[in-house]
């Protein structure tokens, strides 16, 4: 049997078991009204003589070893972790300061020729231009003062250069800042030198940094405080501009005992997690702690080492409530 067979024959027994309630909830109409917050309750009472009808009896379904390897069913142990204080946050990319030179004519007078486009690289002291001076009637060049890339040109051929016009502005765009907008309490929250991962909206592709520093005025448009941290632009990819995603890792605490989020499933109105011993899956409520993006810490329910279901826990929750609804009439 494939995995996905295997969800939809759980998915029908499950849709069986619903039937087969709401059948007997409407057996006993007069008593319906007074007893609907307990029907499930009168219901394990109502004909059972195995040890199923103990409503408090764990929660607990078998799965054959190869049947739960086909339903990608995963177990880790419980250990010891650490539960992150994360914050998700937005920003832009900027230039880094001082790393954009805008490129002017000394001299106005006729531009003679350009030799750069918007794009190109370009290295410090390159030629940019030749621009025949209205003073000394002579042609003179313009050249790169930083390198770095062509972000815009304002000058065509034939066109006249004034003087302090800018004629192209060139950046160095292999650093670039991130300003991530920080709001409210979160402000004195979150300082200096923690770590960030910042995600290209783009791929996806994303890069460990560091907050570099946040800085004292407040954004008056947004009311945020920007908090800075600067990227490598290795690939080109991290445009000046664009819009990304970050991750503030504020803390990270120590706990006895984590599981992944994946773990978690409610059941009876309790989170629990599923704890397999041989081929035995059994529910096991559990009182959780903080948590982050991956993981929750337990404080109570489990033990270290324990075995407990990481993957398609939502697989043995269906199991169980399959095996629980074959045995009520
Ligand atoms: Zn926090």
């Amino acid at each position: 049997m494939t995995a996905s067979l295997i969800r939809t024959m759980l998915a029908a027994s499950l849709l069986i078991a619903l039937m087969a309630l709401t059948g007997c909830g409407s057996r006993d109409p007069a008593a319906a009204p007074a007893k609907a917050a307990a029907a499930d309750a009168d219901h394990a009472e109502a004909g059972h003589d195995d040890d199923h009808d103990d409503h408090d009896a764990p929660e607990r379904t078998t799965i054959a070893a190869a049947m739960a390897e086909q339903a990608g069913i995963r177990v880790a142990p419980v250990v010891a972790g650490t539960i992150a204080d994360e914050h998700d946050v937005q920003g832009l990319l900027t230039p880094v300061d001082g790393r954009v030179a805008q490129v002017m004519a000394r001299f106005p007078g006729p531009i003679r020729s350009l030799r750069a486009n918007v794009g190109d690289r370009v290295r410090a002291g390159q030629v940019l231009a030749s621009i025949e001076s209205n003073l000394s009637l002579t042609t003179y060049t313009v050249t790169a003062p930083i390198g770095g890339v062509v972000l815009a040109r304002q000058a065509q051929v034939g066109g006249v250069a004034g003087e302090g016009t800018p004629l192209f502005e060139i950046g160095d765009l292999s650093t670039l800042w991130v300003d991530l907008h920080i709001f409210g309490n979160d402000t004195q929250h979150i300082t200096a030198g923690v770590p960030v991962t910042v995600s290209r909206m783009t791929d996806g592709v994303s890069q460990a940094t560091t907050l570099e520093r946040v800085l004292p005025g407040t954004a008056t448009a947004s009311q945020s405080t920007v908090a800075r941290a600067t990227l490598r632009n290795d690939d080109g990819q991290w445009r000046p501009g664009a819009a990304v995603k970050a991750r503030i890792v504020v803390a990270t605490t120590p706990a006895a005992q984590v599981v992944p989020l994946s773990a978690l499933q409610t059941m009876d109105g309790k989170e629990v997690v599923f704890v397999r011993e041989g081929e035995t899956y059994t529910a096991r409520a559990v009182t959780l702690g903080a948590r982050d993006a991956g993981k929750v810490e337990v404080l109570d329910g489990l033990t270290l080492g324990e075995e407990v279901v990481v993957e398609q826990s939502y697989v043995v929750k269906a199991d169980i409530g399959k095996a629980g609804a074959s045995h009520e009439h």
